[in-house]
């Protein structure tokens, strides 16, 4: 078994815990595999071990991998994205994880040629290095949407804090869970919102455990090229 392998194992039995814990058996959750960090050929291991779902975060990397990989895969945009590169990202591209902006919405609504599923990225614990909305501006952002035809908002994404303390961790997936269910709530034909996009390497069981729906894995399923080069070296 190649290590991506041994790892998707490893995932998803640790899925189906958290799923079990806290009774969300019933709760389906996709594995973004993030390829941010790795070759291409890493990138097509991943799609061998059984995985469609795939994210990156430039739009040179994604373009690198898209023209290297033909098979049939769903692309998840899960970095923040500047107005001026939407044009060359957004048309080849199933999901995007990090609108969080009129300006974006509105470059968007110009350059999609077809409904583009939208996460609206949320700041929950307010750090200054985060990108994201407040919990309060999602909503009144999410209403304002509601002309765009070219924009369709799946659910809700965040990243946690980068703290050890999982109290803190729990408290922001529960926010957004308690706020997409919000939205979902009103019944917006443009925003059914039934999506969370919530946990990476170190925090995904926390996050399947309040509800997460995609969690987007890179380190702990495809490693991180560079790092592992960095071991190399010393
Ligand atoms: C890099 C990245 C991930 C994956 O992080 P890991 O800790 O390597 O699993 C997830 N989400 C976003 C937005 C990222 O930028």
């Amino acid at each position: 078994m190649t290590k991506i392998l041994t790892n998707l194992d490893k995932i998803n039995s640790q899925i189906q815990t958290a799923q079990q814990r806290s009774n969300r058996e019933a709760t389906n959750v996709q594995i973004i595999a993030v390829t941010k960090e790795v070759s291409v050929e890493r990138t097509q291991e991943a799609i061998d071990a059984g995985l469609i779902h795939l994210g990156e975060n430039r739009p040179e990397g994604l373009k690198q991998k898209i023209e290297a990989i033909q098979a049939n895969v769903h692309w998840h945009y899960i970095g923040s994205l500047q107005t001026r590169k939407v044009k060359q990202v957004i048309n080849e591209i199933d999901y995007l994880h990090s609108l969080d902006r009129l300006s974006l919405a509105e470059e968007i609504e110009k350059r999609a040629t077809k409904p583009v599923k939208c996460f609206v990225q949320v700041n929950v614990s307010g750090e200054q290095s985060k990108h994201g909305l407040t919990i309060d501006d999602a909503v009144t952002f999410i209403e304002s949407l509601q002309n765009f035809t070219k924009i369709q908002v799946v659910g809700l994404m965040t990243m946690a804090p980068n703290t050890e303390d999982e109290t803190i961790i729990r408290s922001v997936f529960k926010q957004l869970k308690q706020c997409q269910q919000q939205i979902a709530e009103r019944g917006f034909a443009h925003a059914p919102c039934t999506e969370l996009s919530m946990g990476m390497s170190n925090d995904f069981e926390i996050a399947v455990e309040e509800g997460a729906t995609f969690v987007r894995v890179g380190t702990a399923l495809v490693g991180n090229e560079r790092g592992e080069q960095d071991e190399h070296e010393k």
